[in-house]
């Protein structure tokens, strides 16, 4: 089967413009995509004559020599002849797959209304990274939410270039090596695998021209100072994103996002527990004997009071509720737990010691039961002394 004209596939005059030979090529692609057409082997053979009219139409080099030689331009034995550079424009395989790539990227273009733009630069963008941060906190802190200002090094989007890497707004050209695609393909064994392209690092393109601030990267490293609301009840672990916040995009691409990793400091009374929290507060000896209240210190900075019960041992828990962390999600706060430490006292004046001898008396008249157990280890050592 003779092969047809290249520019009745794309149905558009000989001669076309490079404008309307896109255009031609576009509502091909459309028509014959296969995705609108499957299980339409003749729709399928189309779109790939579509393809590899259109690879060589719209590159002028290859327009020319199509123009001159008709398709003998590009069959095996004229690749080395006419100092074309590379055998050739490619054999028709690797043509196919290339351009077929290229279609998705043009169809897709059009379905996101053109969002890639005509400014040259957009197109072989690349997404930036994402940023982490570190914040350490104190449980104050955590309790209460918090606006913190960081600093943030970071690249951003180059003002000289407005990010598109080429001096004085000169538009970037076309990769060499992988004419475009951002991949190049290499035979290996039975299969043919694709690479990211080592000239361009994928980005399809190359910057003839590179803009002196950011030699060509469209971006440039700087501190940038950022407003973050660290929100009540966060815990160590918590991880804030703040979306956009992180590298900017190579050749205006989106920005990553910024991960603020939170870790809250231990803190000197409190011990935390999810929405918990445990302190341990002292108690006198003659209090926990006879309960009565006692004030302790709370995390929003101000004091509660517990009741303490008559005859309360060290270790006894109080609980206050809703005196501990905020929830971070959803309402409520934890509760606070009060560990009771009853203190021995120490450093007594004559007239404690008299008291609690007293009181100790008192005691074993109190309790037959211990004062004969003290009674009879009293008399095991006065029998080890006789
Ligand atoms: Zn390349
Ligand atoms: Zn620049």
């Amino acid at each position: 089967m003779a092969k047809r004209d290249y520019y009745e596939v794309l149905g558009v005059a000989k001669g076309a413009s490079a404008d309307e030979i896109k255009k031609g090529y576009r509502r091909k692609a459309k028509e014959l995509h296969p995705d609108r057409n499957a299980d339409n082997p003749q729709a399928e053979a189309q779109f790939k004559e579509a393809n590899e009219a259109y690879e060589v139409l719209k590159d002028a080099e290859k327009k020319a020599a199509y123009d001159r030689f008709g398709h003998a331009a590009f069959e095996g034995g004229m690749g080395g002849g006419g100092g074309r550079p590379g055998g050739g424009f490619g054999g028709g395989q690797g043509d196919f797959s290339s351009a077929f790539s290229d279609v998705f990227d043009d169809l897709f273009g059009d379905f996101m209304g053109g969002q890639r733009g005509g400014g040259g630069g957009g197109r072989r963008a690349s997404r930036g990274s994402d940023l982490r941060y570190n914040m350490r906190i104190d449980l104050e802190d955590a309790f209460s939410g918090i606006q913190k200002t960081i600093n943030v090094p970071s690249s951003v989007s180059c003002s000289s270039c407005n990010g598109s890497g080429s001096e004085g707004g000169s538009e970037p050209a076309t990769c060499p090596t992988c004419s475009g695609m951002g991949k190049v393909r290499a035979q290996q064994g039975f299969f043919t695998v694709e690479r990211t392209c080592p000239t361009c690092s994928g980005l399809g393109q190359i910057i003839k021209n590179p803009c002196k601030s950011c030699q060509g990267a469209g971006r440039v490293e700087k501190e940038r100072a950022l407003n973050v609301n660290i929100p009540a009840g966060v815990e160590t672990g918590t991880r804030i994103r703040l979306g956009g916040e992180g590298e900017a995009g190579m050749r205006g691409g989106p920005a990553g996002d910024l991960y603020i990793f939170i870790d809250v400091a231990d803190h000197e009374l409190f011990q935390r527990e999810g929405t918990n929290l445990y302190c341990r507060v002292p108690v006198s000896m003659a209090k926990a004997a006879l309960g009565g209240s006692i004030e302790v210190p709370t995390i929003d900075g101000g004091r509660g009071r517990v009741q303490i019960p008559a005859g309360s041992q060290s270790g006894r828990q109080m609980r206050l509720r809703s005196k501990g962390m905020p929830a971070l999600r959803g309402a409520g706060s934890g509760d606070m737990f009060i560990e009771l430490a009853v203190e021995t006292p120490v450093n007594l004046t004559a007239r404690q010691k008299e008291i609690l001898q007293e009181f100790d008396d008192l005691s074993e008249d109190n309790n037959p039961e211990s004062s004969s157990f003290f009674s009879s280890v009293k008399s095991f050592w006065d029998s080890m002394k006789g």
